[in-house]
Order: structure tokens, then sequence, then C-alpha cells
């Protein structure tokens, strides 16, 4: 008998390997896990078939070694008739097997800890024929195989992948759509989208297939367009539609959501891309009600070879865009599949993927408002949560078992996330509160502009972190806030610098940027200028210090007041360098910030028509940027370009020398006491600067003293007296007229 069975799986095994040999251009069974093995298969000595006897262990067991990072590999099953069956390997060499809880391949809680884990996985698909034998003696081959390979494998699976090997199955990218998820994502987890709420509503009934569609003639749609920059959560909400159809539910049949990339399908082969094509859609109908998701369809391309990125040929891409509009007219829209495309480059899509009952209703998922980031940081904040009740859930119990056994055990992970999933469901458990009381994510939501889905998840987590790091019990908002700061430039890391160094970067940002932002604010309001939000001169990543603003609203739109501010604020720096420590201290520091200044008034002159030159017609700036641009017009907008620079770097230093009489309402020199301030504390708030500069004491004189280095303060103070006098001087001659309108 022993020798029968191995007999059996010799045979299954050469079946295999004459699978996995097929060529590329033929239609191969969907076996995802044998375009990898197979590259690999020579060089491998066949191990003993002792080796492949799997012990039945349940689900909830299993969960638990890939939750502790037992499981070395593994190996889904899904069967026609029957939940999945995995079977893994375990670091001690053991094979174990386990048959899947409820319908889905994978649970979303299994999905978490082998992403975290890193255990590399495939999944087979076992068609319904051939003997039961064979059927159930499948997988194991597969499994076997995949185990000798499996050093091979992960080191493609780690290093992105080199070429397959030659005459092995082409490809660094793998089959997409390996894996049917059913996922339990909510609506209710995505932030920022009632915008879109009808629409995503239409996307639930369609799947629910509620049948109250087509009542008036009109088609049901099976094609989205997912229109938005990346961290929108464009996928997030894909998954969330399919979620939130599978909790709504009474029948039990859960969707599936089968995902992939148009990178997936860009091969250096033609043809692989449009078999690709094929089978996704295949795995789709089979798996209906299901949802296909497709990320960067861009990387599709233009039939016309208009396509500049991506891997291989024309001819590819051509097939499998043509591949893909088959599939896409191939099916109806009643068949219970949709599919939702995503990308940031509409202009990179053919059109032909956009005609009607193709990819033919768009849904745009922008950048969040204020709104929808204060909805999106109170949602991540709750994961926050839930992960912190796990890990003390978790580490309760590593306690209590150690306390008892006298031993160390490792974590039952699996077990404390569900204990606390469940508690915290029922209300039984309270979230811990792991934010201090102050922290406002309204006021962050206003402190972030521009920041996706994703960055405030990230800034959340880097939150988290930084407060443990620092021993706190709770998250403040310094935390968030140093989050934030980290994404935008990087790491705090302070170093020694000499202190005429620190003295340039303080009369950089809080006499240049701060001062000018300061007063923009008060002078043009909130309608016009940003709020200044806080000020450092302590340096993170690449930058030396930092002045930070935050919109005082949400701006859809940017007045021509505003713009000429942040033109004002963005010189400054340097501006206040030459001020006050003379032309030739002139640090490289402020190259970003004339880069800046450079883009907003190249913006304002060329795509807006916001100069005032009479010579520039509407035409000309309708002509930048495309074609025609004559070589007088190119000159002209230049020309506005610098004119408009010039005004408002001269404007930006009389206000600069507005202040330079000012004192405090103790009689100091306001700008010592500014600069001694930036010196002494390092990182000023918003509301602290306000008052300084409107001459209000907020700190004590003799907290301003800088003890060791007064003295050498002092000197550079006195030099700065000189050049800016000097200064005043060549102002007063060559720009009377702006310098009478700040009283110099
Ligand atoms: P995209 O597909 O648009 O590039 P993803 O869906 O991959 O973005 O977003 C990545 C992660 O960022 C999500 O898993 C989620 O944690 C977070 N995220 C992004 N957008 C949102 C959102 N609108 N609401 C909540 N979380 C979001
Ligand atoms: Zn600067």
């Amino acid at each position: 008998m022993q020798r029968f069975i191995f007999i059996l799986i010799a045979a299954g095994f050469l079946a295999f390997l004459a699978l996995g040999g097929l060529n590329m251009g033929q239609e191969a069974p969907p076996h995802p896990i044998l375009d990898t093995a197979a590259a690999e298969k020579v060089e491998q000595p066949l191990a003993p078939a002792a080796e492949v006897s799997p012990s039945e262990i349940s689900y909830s067991q299993f969960e638990t070694y890939v939750e502790n990072g037992d499981v070395i590999g593994m190996v889904i099953t899904t069967r026609e008739n029957g939940p999945a069956i995995v079977t893994a390997r375990l670091k001690n060499g053991a094979i174990v097997r386990a048959t899947m809880a409820g319908d889905s391949v994978m649970t979303d809680e299994l999905r978490d800890s082998v992403g975290a884990t890193e255990v590399p996985y495939d999944v087979n698909y076992q068609a319904e024929s051939g003997s039961s034998f064979m059927s159930f003696l499948l997988p194991m081959i597969i499994i076997f195989a995949l185990f000798m390979f499996l050093p091979g494998i992960i080191r493609r699976m780690r290093g992105g992948g080199g070429m397959g090997g030659m005459g092995g199955a082409a490809g660094t990218n793998g089959a997409p759509g390996k894996v049917v998820e059913t996922p339990k994502v909510r609506l209710a987890d995505v932030g920022g989208v009632k915008h879109i709420k009808p629409q995503l509503d239409d996307m639930i009934e369609k799947v629910l297939d509620t049948g109250t569609k087509g009542r008036l003639g009109g088609e049901v749609p099976k094609g989205f367009l997912f229109l938005g920059p990346p961290g929108t959560g464009k996928t997030l909400l894909a998954r969330a539609i399919a979620g939130e159809v599978n909790a709504r539910r009474t029948d039990g049949k859960q969707v599936g959501f089968l995902t992939a990339s148009g990178s997936d399908f860009i091969e250096m082969y033609v043809g692989v891309g449009a078999k690709r094509v094929r089978e996704l859609f295949a795995k789709a109908r089979k798996h209906a009600p299901c949802i296909v998701f497709i990320d960067e369809i861009d990387a599709l391309g233009k039939r016309d070879g208009g396509a500049a990125h991506g891997g291989g040929g024309n001819d590819e891409r051509v097939q499998t865009l043509n591949a893909l509009l088959t599939e896409l007219d191939g099916f109806e829209g009643d068949s219970g599949v949709i599919v939702i495309a995503a990308t940031n480059r509409e202009d990179m899509i053919d059109d032909a993927l956009k005609r009607p009952g193709r990819f033919d209703r768009k849904v745009s998922v922008p950048l969040p408002d204020m709104s929808g980031r204060e909805e999106i940081l109170n949602i991540h904040a709750k994961n926050l949560q839930k992960r912190a009740l796990t890990a003390r859930v978790r580490q309760q119990r590593a306690a209590v078992a150690q306390a008892e056994e006298g031993t160390t055990v490792a974590p039952q992970g699996v077990m404390a996330k569900r204990i606390a999933g469940r508690g915290a469901r029922k209300g039984k458990v309270q979230l811990p509160e792991i934010f201090a009381k102050d922290v406002d994510f309204k006021s962050i939501a206003r402190e972030t502009p521009a920041c996706s889905g994703a960055d405030l998840a990230e800034i959340l987590k880097r939150a988290a972190e930084i407060a443990e790091n620092r021993q706190a019990d709770v998250i403040e908002m310094a935390d968030i806030r140093n989050a934030f700061q980290s994404l935008r430039l990087g790491d705090e890391m302070p170093r020694e610098q000499e202190f005429v160094d620190e003295f340039t970067t303080a009369v950089h940002e809080i006499l240049g940027h701060a001062v000018v932002a300061g007063q923009s604010r008060k002078t043009l309001g909130r309608d016009h200028a940003d709020d200044v939000q806080s000020l450092t001169i302590v340096p993170r990543g690449m930058s030396l210090g930092a002045v930070w603003t935050s919109p005082t609203k949400d701006r859809v739109s940017h007045s021509q007041k505003y713009l000429l501010g942040r033109l004002r604020i963005a010189m400054a720096g340097q501006i206040a360098e030459k001020l006050y420590l003379g032309p030739d201290a002139v640090t490289s520091g402020a190259s970003s910030d004339i880069q800046a200044a450079t883009n907003i008034a190249a913006g304002m002159v060329s795509q807006y028509a916001m100069s005032n030159s009479e010579e520039l017609t509407f035409r000309n700036y309708m002509e930048q940027g495309g074609f025609g641009v004559t070589k007088a017009n190119a000159e002209k907008v230049d020309e506005e370009i610098d004119k408009l620079l010039r005004e408002q770097y001269i404007r930006a230093e009389a206000i600069m020398l507005s202040f330079a009489a000012a004192k405090d309402a103790d009689g100091n020199d306001l700008m010592e006491m500014l600069t001694r301030a930036m010196l002494v504390k390092k990182t000023l708030q918003g509301e602290e600067f306000m008052r300084l500069i409107s001459g209000e004491v907020v700190f004590d004189r003799a907290e301003l003293d800088l003890g060791a280095r007064e003295a050498e303060f002092v000197t550079l103070w006195k030099a700065q007296l000189n050049h800016r006098k000097n200064r005043v001087a060549i102002l007063k001659k060559d720009h009377a007229e702006i310098a009478n309108d700040y009283s110099l």
C-alpha cells in the first residue's frame, strides 16, 4: 500500500511538471504556482515521500501557527464544493493541513497575519473533475514541490524577482488575481467619500442585485473607473463595496474580490498578458458574484504606443488591451461580475476602454478635504485603538501563561485579536484611551493639507511609535504633529552646529519667513492668508529649520492676494539673510524657497492669467505649455514672471523693515527678542509667535539669555545693525515709492 501511494505521488508530480512546462502561448490550466515552481525544477532532487503526510489541525490552530511565525510556506486549495483547504509547512518540518473557515479563501485576519509575517503562499484552484483520490492528492504534490523550491521562491518574492529562468515561466510580476478574497471592510471604514455616496450606493445595489435597475430601460453598468492620486483609498473603496455587500447579504453567499495591477499584465513575451486577462476573467465568472479590481490600469497604456512606462513591447500591450476589451464586451451587466479599474492618469488610458459598456462610469476619488481628513483621522484613530487593545490582551495572556507555567510562551496573537475584537464588538471591552485629552483631529485635519488617506493613516501610526519611544502613556498632539512633519521633511536630527550657523537659520526662519507670514495673516485676514502653525530651527531630514503654515479653511481656489502673499513668504528667508547678515553672508539654504516662489509666479502668469501686463493677451496664456508658443510670447511670459518676483521681493523686504524700530511692551528691540526666542526655545508655536510680533512679552527677559553664547550673540546682533542700515540706504534711493508705502 505504501508503495502504491508513492507511485501515485510520483505520477502526480510528473503530471505537475508537464503542466508547468507548458508554453506560455498556450492555454495552461490556472495553476499560478506552477509558473513559479517550474523554473527551478531541474536542479532539485526529489525529497523522500515520507515528507508528504500532513496532519490535520483545526483552523484556529493553523491561524495561531501563522500569527506566531511558525509557518514557512503554504498552499491554499480552493474546491468547487466545500471550503478551501490549506496545507502548510512548519518551521519544525511538520506539514499540517486545515480546512478554512467559511466560504472564503482567506479571512481578513489571516491575510493580515500572512502579510505581517511574510509567509509565502500560493493558491491552487482545484477543478471538480478527476478521480476523488487524485484530487485529494494533488495539493500534497504541489506542496511537496513548493517546499523543495521554497528558498528560490522566497528569494524571488523578497527581491521582487529577476527574470524567470529561460524556458521556464516568463515574467516577473506573478499572475494577477491569485486570491479570491471576501473583504470584511465596510464603507464606514473609508473616510471623506461623501461626495460619491450616490455612486457607491449604486455600485452596491448593482452587486447586491436587488433587481431595481432597468425598470426604465436603463442599462446595468459593469465597468467603473476610479480616478485619483495614489493613497486616496481607491483600493480600499473597492474592497469596501464588496465588504458592504457581504455584510448586507442574507443568503450567505459571499461576494469575492479579485485584485490585479495593470503592470501584472505587461510582460516580455507577447501573449502572456492577454492570457492572464482571460484567466482573470474566467476566475471572476466562476466566482460570481465577484468584483474585479485592476489597479494602475494606465500601465496598459494606449494602443498607439503612447505609453511611456512599463516593460514589454507595444505588440504585447496591444494584445493585452484587446484581450481586456474582448472580456469586457463578453459579459453582460447581470453576470454578477463588476470591474473596477483605478488610475491617476486618465490621459494615459486608451479611449476604447472608456466607451459605453466598458469602463463608462467615472468615480473621482480626489485628495480629501478638511472634513474628509478629519473623518479619516477618526477612522484610523479607532483602528489604532483596536490594535492597542489586541496588543494589550496578547501581552496579558502571555504574562498569565508565563506566570502559570513558569515558561515563556509565544503570545497567542490570533486568539488575542479574537477576544479583543469580540469584546469590542459586544461593547464589553472598552477600547483603551490611547490619545491625550487635548488631541483634536479637527486641528490636525486643518494642519495637514494635501495629505492623502494613506498619509493620514501613516501619520497616526508614526505618532503612536513616537509616543511609545518616549515611554508615554498616551499620544499627544505634539507626537502627531511631529509625525506629520517627519512624513513631509524626514525625522528630526539634532546636530552639533556652530553658533553662527544656528543664528543664520534663526534669522532666515523667524525674521524672514515667519515675520512676513505673520504680518500677511494680520493684514490680509483669514481669507487670503494661512495661519503660522509653528516654527523651528531643529534640523529635520535635509532641512535646517522650517516655518509651518496651515490653511484657515479649505482653499478650493486661491485668490491673487493669497498667491502674492505666498510669493513674499517664500522669498522672505533669503531676503532676511541679506538684510540682517549682509549681502556676502547669503547661504544656499533657500534653494527650495526660490523654487517654490518661481513655481507660484509661473503659475500665476501662464496658468491663471494673473499678471497685470497689458501686452499679454489671453491667447498668450492659453498657448503656454501647448503648441504655438512663439519666442516672443515665451520671452514676455518670462519677463512677467521676473517682474512679479521682483515686486514681491521688494514688498517682503519692506514688511521686514517696517519692523525695524519695533519694540515690545517692555521696550526691548522686538526683532532681537524674536531671534533670542528662536535660539533659546528652538521651536515656537504659531500662537506664541503671533503674540510676540504684536509686541506682547511672552517670555521673561531672563529666559532669553543665551548663557555661554551671550557674548557671541551680541557681536552678531551689532553687526546686523550695520548691514540693515546700509540696505535701507540703498532701498530709499532705488525704491522710494514702495519704501513710502511702508513708511520706512
Ligand atoms: P489607492 O488605491 O487610492 O492608492 P489605498 O486604498 O491603497 O489607496 O490606500 C492605502 C491605505 O491608506 C488604505 O489601506 C487605508 O489604510 C488608507 N486610506 C486611504 N484612503 C483612505 C480613506 N479615504 N479612508 C480611510 N483610510 C484610507
Ligand atoms: Zn527658507
